[in-house]
Order: C-alpha cells, then structure tokens, then sequence
C-alpha cells in the first residue's frame, strides 16, 4: 500500500484582522480536498496580539494544522528577530491547541544552539519524555536552483534529532530537477515533501503520490499563492487526478515551449479518468533548442520510477523528436518520417520509442468528413492550402498522399516552393498508382473558383492567450484569405469546403466569413479532437471519449 499523500493548502494571513476571512477560506480549501491547513503567519506574527489570534486560528482550523512563520532569508515575509518566531511556535506547539506540525528552516535549527534546545523542548520525537502532540517539519528552501550541497542539507535534516517530517524545496532549472526529486523521495529516511517550484516544478507537485511524498503543497485563490508554481486544489484534484495518482500511475504530457495553454492536460486527463486508465498528462516545458529537448525527453524516458509512456510534441519541437527517435534506434512511422515532423511520441513497456504524425490524418478525416466524402475520392479534387509551416506540411503531404491535388500559398512565396518541391512526384500512399500533385500557387490564384477545397494552416485567425507572448500578436481579427489573395475574390458557396487549422477561437473570422457565404465548413476543433483521440489511443489502447471533449470544451468556452 502506498504511503498516503496529502494536499496541505498554504494560507498567508496578514494580520489580526485577518483571521475569520483566512477560516473562511480555510473551510473552503478544505472543502474542496484539501486535508490540512498550513498557517503562514510571517506577517500576522510581528503584529501585536499575535498569539491569540493564532490560537484561534488552531482552535478553529477545519483541518490539522501546519504553522510556519518564515523569514525573509528563506522566501518568506518575517523580518523579526528568529528568537521572537521561535518564542511563539514554542508556545502554540506546548499550547492548549497545538497543531499537527511546525515547520522551522535547517538553517535556522543549525545556526544557534539555544534554538535547537528550544524546539527539543517543545515537539514530539523519540526522547521526548513530554506529553506533547506537536511534531516538526525541518525545511530548506532555494529560490535559485537546485542548490549545491542538496545531499548535504537532506542528511543533516534527517539527522536531526527533533525532526520528523523532511522539506526541500528548490527552483526548477529544467524538468530534470523533478527527477532528482523523486529519488530523494524515494530514497527517504524520515517522511518527507520534496519539490520543486516554478512551471518547471509542476510536475513535482503532481507526482508527489507516486513516490510516496508525505505533502504537496496548493492554493485556494491563484492570486494569494504563497509559492510559485503553486497549483489550487480543485486543480490538483479536478484537473491532474490527484486522488487517483499511485506508485503504478503512467505519465504522459505535452512537450512544446511554451505549453502553458494547452489544452491537452484537461481532455487527456479527462479522457483516461471516463476510461478508467492509470495515467497522468502533465505540462512539460521544453526550451526551444534540440539539445535541451534531447537531454529532457532522454533523462524522462530513462527515468524508469517515472513510468513515462509518452507525450504530444508541440511547436517548436516536431522536427526534433523525429531526430531523436533516430537517434534512440526508435521506430519512426513512415507517414511522420516522409513528413519530417511528428507530433506524438509513444514509449512502449519494452523501451522502444516510436514517433508518429497524427496530425496530418487528423485533418484528412475531418476535412474529408467536412466535405462528405470518402477519403478515395479526394483523387478527383483540388485543395488550396494556405500556409507553409509545419502543420501545412503535414496537411499537404496527407492529401497529396490519397491523390488530391494540392496547390500551396504562403506569404513567404519561397517557402511555398520548398515544399511543393518537397512532395510533388513522390509516389501515392499505399496500392494507389500514381504521383503526388502538389504546387505552389500565387496569391490571385486564389481567386479561380478552382478549388473544392480551402484549408487554412496559417496562425492568421489565432487568438494569443494572456501571458502566451511567445506565439506571436494576437491574429484574431484577420482572415488569411484577405492576406494571401493579393486582392483577388475568392468563390465561397455550397460548393466549397473551408477548413481552417486555427481552434483557438473557434469561429475565426475565416471561419464566420465562410459560414456566411454558404460555404460547407470545418472548425479546427475537428482536427485538434481527433489527433488527440489518435494519440490517446496510441497510448491507452482505448478509444477515446470524443463527445465528452467536446462537451467539457463548449461549457469551458461558455
Ligand atoms: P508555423 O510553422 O509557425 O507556420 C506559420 C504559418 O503561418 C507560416 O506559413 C507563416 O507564413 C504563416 N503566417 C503567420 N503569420 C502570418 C501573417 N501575419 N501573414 C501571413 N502569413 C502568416 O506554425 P504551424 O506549426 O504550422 O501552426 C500553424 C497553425 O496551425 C497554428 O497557429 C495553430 O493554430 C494551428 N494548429 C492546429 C492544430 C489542430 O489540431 N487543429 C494543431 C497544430 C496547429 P511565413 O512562412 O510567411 O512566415
């Protein structure tokens, strides 16, 4: 059975007057999951009438408490002399209410010897000959980095005679600090909560039931977080599954940079929740170059604890993990390899990695099914495709491959060129005969009241999310049409399908102008749902619960 995990949420209360609006919140936190309640009186603890209030604070608390009253050096907000902090977690811990836990810093046990003696004194641990219910929790934060005498602070703490719980919390660098903590949970001693802060962090926090950590540490409002990185608990618990997470627990994510706004950890966490499947879908940052998508990517795959079964890969990392996979002697499906982009990774129990395109069947299906045809008789059309970056390769080449014939427009003509260049002439997919008819058409060609088809792969119609500054300005008020058509009017009736890749909006102005104009459409919530359903059975061996995705999606954008 493994060790049991709880979710502590971390309440700062400012000051006296603070005290029945931190109950409240308290009730709420606990309400919502959350099993005890970590006080933060740095501040309240330099006020006048302190102690009361803190008393009352035990006294009432919904839940067993944690007090801490941390000082600056440390991350936190106490700028009192330490013999002052130390006086009042004596008194709460030999107090008529005494919580479950004090936490105190390594540094500040070590640092003076009357302290140590005093917090000897006043907690429960094997000499205590006290009656005393409180019990401590040794602490060591870096804001930094990992910091480097780690193995040196985790033995002191645990050599410490009057501890019984453990703490180190360190800043992520990369994803790689969470690996590191892991093992240090898994190699524990004592009790103990290690984690690390910051998006990086995340992981940590999340896998802490995996590995057996005492704690994880959440919010009850995103704008009062007491530590970065912090996630709130009906996030940890709705969202990543919490009470679900076991030491069998596969994980899975979203590799990209950025990937703050990615979709995929609510329907994948979703989707293994609906089908019963022992996995969890994370977030995984990965900066831009190769070398760190290789040394991150390599270091969770070789993790062997960490159970890793595989991940989306996002821009700007496709072209990467196809690299790698060669690298690795991994298996790179044809499709992703012809393409030179691939969007899933898939870690198979014996080791062996596989990358593969689900993209580009994605939009096939759901252009073909926009258009109400099958996928055979896309022989016998013609399909504009604006756009020339990654995901117009992987559309142009799944088109092509079945026998329609593709012309490219971009803004950048050039690359147009490069890749129709790139796939016109290859053989057809499959038994079919033939060659691939891909060109590269000018803006005005647009205008030939030619095509069957148009997708957009653009970004043009693409919202920016709030703090996603990475992807770009904000294109939602623009059609690629007014764009790449040099002018040109562009025939949009009934007998037209307009396809647009962008599903964030979803009706973006390309979108609505097509609907308008009697055009069949398809929104890019049909291809983002369906490459996702494809990996996701890649992963679990299960079909994946679309209509609940697009349930949860619709009440989410209300
Ligand atoms: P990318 O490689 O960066 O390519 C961006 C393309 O957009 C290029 O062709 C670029 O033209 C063009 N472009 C960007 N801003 C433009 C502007 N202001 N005017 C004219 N052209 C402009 O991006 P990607 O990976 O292909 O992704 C493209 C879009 O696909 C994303 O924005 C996303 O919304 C969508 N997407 C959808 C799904 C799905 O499942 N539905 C999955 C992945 C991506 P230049 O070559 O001239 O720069």
């Amino acid at each position: 059975m493994a060790a049991m995990t709880f979710i502590v949420v971390s309440i700062a209360v400012r000051g006296v007057q603070d005290v029945p609006i931190a109950l409240d919140r308290a009730r709420q936190a606990v309400g919502d999951g959350a099993r005890l309640v970590e006080w933060r009186l740095d501040e309240l603890a330099e006020e006048e009438g302190a102690l009361r209030a803190a008393e009352r604070l035990l006294r009432e608390s919904p839940a067993p408490s944690i007090v801490t009253i941390r000082p600056e050096n440390e991350g936190g907000q106490y700028a009192g002399p330490d013999d002052e902090r130390i006086s009042l977690l004596e008194a709460l811990a030999t107090g008529e209410y005494p919580p479950r836990y004090i936490d105190i810093e390594l540094e500040t046990i070590q640092r003076s010897m009357n302290v140590r003696q005093k917090v000897m004194l006043a907690v429960q641990h094997g000499r205590q000959v006290r009656d005393l219910h409180t019990a401590l929790i040794v602490s060591s934060h870096d804001f930094r980095q990992r910091p480097a005498d780690l193995l040196q602070r985790i033995e002191a703490m645990t050599n410490e005679a009057a501890a019984s719980v453990v703490k180190i919390v360190w800043q992520a660098r990369s994803l790689r600090d969470n690996l590191e903590a892991f093992d240090l949970l898994r190699e524990r001693r004592k009790p103990m909560a290690a984690f690390c802060m910051g998006s990086m962090g995340l992981m940590s926090r999340v896998l802490a039931p995996k590995f057996g950590g005492l704690f994880t540490y959440a919010g009850d409002i995103p704008t009062e977080v007491t530590a970065p990185g912090q996630l709130m608990v009906r996030e940890l618990r709705e969202r990543y599954r919490f009470d679900s997470i076991g030491s069998g627990t596969n994980v899975y994510g979203v590799i990209g940079w950025p990937v703050a706004h990615s979709l995929g950890p609510a329907i994948h966490n979703a989707g293994f929740d609906a089908v019963g499947h022992d996995g969890v879908y994370l977030p995984l940052p990965v900066p831009p170059e190769y070398e760190h998508f290789k040394a991150t990517v390599g270091s969770l795959v070789d993790h062997a604890p960490l159970d890793f079964r595989g991940a989306s890969v996002t821009i700007p990392h496709k072209t990467n993990l196809v690299c790698f996979v060669r690298e690795r002697g991994g298996v790179i499906e044809a499709l992703a390899e012809k393409i030179g982009a691939a969007n899933t990774l898939v870690v198979r129990e014996n080791g062996v990695l596989e990358a593969r395109n689900t993209d580009a069947p994605a939009a096939v299906e759901a252009l073909c099914a926009g258009m109400g045809i099958e996928l055979g008789e896309l022989r016998s059309k013609r399909i504009a495709v604006l756009g020339a970056g990654g995901v117009a390769r992987a559309v142009v080449w799944g088109l092509a491959r079945l026998g329609a014939h593709v012309v490219v427009f971009n803004r950048t003509q050039e690359r147009a060129a490069e890749l129709a260049a790139a796939f016109a002439g290859r053989p057809l997919s499959g038994e079919s005969n033939g060659a691939a008819k891909v060109e590269a058409g000018r803006g005005s060609d647009l205008g030939c009241g030619c095509f069957h088809a148009i997708v957009n792969c653009t970004s043009i119609g693409m919202k920016r999310l709030d703090g996603d500054e990475e992807n770009g300005s904000d294109q939602s008020s623009e059609s690629p049409l007014d764009v790449l058509a040099d002018g040109a009017e562009v025939q949009l009736d009934e007998n037209v399908t307009v396809m647009d890749t962008v599903y964030t909006p979803r009706a973006t102005p390309l979108i609505v102008e097509a609907r308008e104009r009697g055009a069949r459409i398809v929104t890019g919530d049909a291809m983002f749902f369906r490459q996702a359903a494809m990996q996701f059975e890649l992963w679990t061996g299960k079909e994946a619960p679309v209509a609940l995705w697009r349930k949860d999606l619709t009440e989410r954008s209300g």
